[in-house]
């Protein structure tokens, strides 16, 4: 039978070290499945949200910092806002996922979404608001994925989708300063 723990960890280890380095206490979860059946995500996730916790209850850490869930979540915060004994699961994903670049867990395909990420806030900083031509560009040259969804577009383009100019706001020093504020 595969042991799911790492060699020389308890079971409680992971459960401390995500409750330390966020303040979520998984050990509330008591697996009612709130927070899976309304995750619009499931159909691309390894663990379901609520397997995910158990996981994480019973240490297995390696299963959870390499799976996909933690990378196809999109903070939509469905999760969060229905779990009734108010655990901030969504929070947990942004945890796991550092811990997975910290560690080295994060593969190809999964760094690239991080580079997505990076490449998003990036754009939002410069423009305090979405510029896709930029974000795709960035995206592209930061993950060599050069060709990926290039097909599409012209059709993007020809519906008004992607936008050849950038719309800023007018003040994005105060977005500047807000990205400042939050990295301190
Ligand atoms: S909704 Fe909350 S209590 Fe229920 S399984 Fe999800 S995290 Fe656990
Ligand atoms: S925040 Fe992530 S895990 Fe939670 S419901 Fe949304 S996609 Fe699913």
């Amino acid at each position: 039978m595969k042991s799911f723990l790492t060699l020389g960890e308890t079971p409680h280890q992971f459960l401390d070290e995500i409750k330390q380095g966020s303040g979520i206490d998984l050990k509330k979860c008591y697996q009612c499945g709130k927070c899976s059946a309304g995750c619009p995500m499931t159909f691309q996730m390894d663990y379901l949200p609520s397997h995910l916790i158990r996981l994480v209850q019973i240490g297995a850490r390696e299963s959870v910092l390499s799976s996909s869930t933690i990378w196809v979540c999109v903070s939509c915060l469905v999760c969060s806002t229905r779990c009734p004994k108010e655990i901030e699961v969504a929070g947990l994903m942004d945890v796991c996922r550092e811990l997975a670049i910290r560690d080295g867990l994060a593969n190809k395909e999964q760094r690239k979404i991080q580079h997505f990420h990076k490449s998003f806030l990036e754009v939002i900083r410069t423009n305090g608001r979405l510029y896709e031509m930029l974000l795709i560009a960035k995206y592209k040259l930061g993950s060599l994925a050069l060709f990926q969804d290039v097909e599409k577009t012209p059709k993007m383009l020809l519906t008004g989708k992607l936008k050849l100019l950038p719309h800023k706001v007018e003040d994005t020093e105060a977005i500047k300063k807000i990205f400042e504020d939050c990295s301190k």
